[in-house]
């Protein structure tokens, strides 16, 4: 039996979300073509007889600009320090340079593997290229080649990970993976459908809480709240009338029931905090 941590790493729309989903085989992170969709840390757990495998999807590595941002700084490192195994994904088509300099400045204490992704969308020639570049760096213990949306080099990527994973008996049992972090999931899940229906201001000025997520006998009764920094933004998820949330809050739901694979009756409520951001208390309320 093996089992071990093995964290994602690699800039915004690297293809991280993607690549958990291809190695777990299901939805599990929301996918979203803009950056920073994922604030937090994803665990997926991939059980078998043989191996149990936990992955961690991080915030993308960005500028430490907002307080925010630093926050996610310091989550990337600390995620670092208690892993087996750090996969680092790299766009095809990203500059190398820079790249190999968040790598580098990273100072990994744990083997990494260098993953190429989005092969798909280059020639062999360029896919090349990037390969013999990472091939001698110091932090890269293996250079593997993927495309995470076709699936193309999963399996063989699944099997390198295995081999080098610590013997050991499995960390989590069978049925607490299946109650992992649900309340998390459904505020991903909302905050999706934000994503989805508008601007990119919105959704990046909110975030979303379950402050409430309460199993009774014939469904789930869970509470969200979408938070905003200003009246303005609140006034805009209402819409008219309310027309808005009602369309956020039915999509929401039909989705949250496909994930739990149950009844799900959804609050869905607005609230304004100014400049939740920047405060330190908000962002630990919040679980940043
Ligand atoms: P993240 O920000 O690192 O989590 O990146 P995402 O997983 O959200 O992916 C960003 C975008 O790249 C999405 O539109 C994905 O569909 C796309 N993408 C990810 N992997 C591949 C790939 O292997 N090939 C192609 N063509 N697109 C990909
Ligand atoms: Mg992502």
């Amino acid at each position: 039996m093996k089992a071990g941590f093995v964290n994602i790493f690699g800039k915004p729309n690297a293809g991280k979300s993607t690549l958990l989903n291809a190695l777990m085989g299901e939805k599990l992170a929301i996918v979203s073509s803009k950056v920073q969709t994922t604030r937090h840390r994803i665990k997926g757990i991939l059980s078998t007889a043989n191996y149990q495998i936990i992955f961690s999807d991080t915030p993308g590595i960005i500028d430490p600009k907002y307080k925010l941002h630093q926050k996610m700084m310091q989550a990337v490192k600390s995620a670092l320090e208690d892993a087996d195994l750090a996969l680092l994904l790299v766009d095809v088509r990203d500059d190398r340079q820079e790249v190999d300099g968040i790598f580098t400045a990273l100072r990994l204490k744990v083997p990494a593997f260098v993953l190429i992704n989005k092969t798909d969308k280059v020639t062999p020639e360029k896919v090349a290229e990037a390969t013999a570049f990472f091939a001698d760096k110091k932090y890269a213990k293996k250079v593997l080649l993927i495309s995470a949306l076709k699936g193309l080099g999963i399996p063989d990527l699944l099997k390198e990970i295995i081999a080098f994973l610590p013997e050991g008996e499995p960390f989590y049992a069978e049925d607490e993976i299946s109650d992992l972090p649900e309340k998390f999931f459904v505020a991903e899940l909302v905050r999706g459908r934000l994503y989805s229906l508008f601007e990119d201001e919105i959704p990046y000025q909110t975030t979303v809480i379950v402050p409430e997520f309460k199993q009774k006998s014939t469904l789930v009764k869970i509470r969200a709240e979408i938070v905003v920094q200003r009246e303005s933004q609140k006034a805009i998820i209402l819409g008219e009338g309310g027309k808005m949330i009602k369309q956020i809050g039915s999509s929401a739901r039909i989705e949250i029931e496909k994930f739990l694979e149950q009844k799900v009756f959804l609050e869905l409520f607005v609230k304004v905090r100014a400049n939740w951001r920047e405060n330190d208390l908000y962002l630990k309320e919040y679980g940043y």
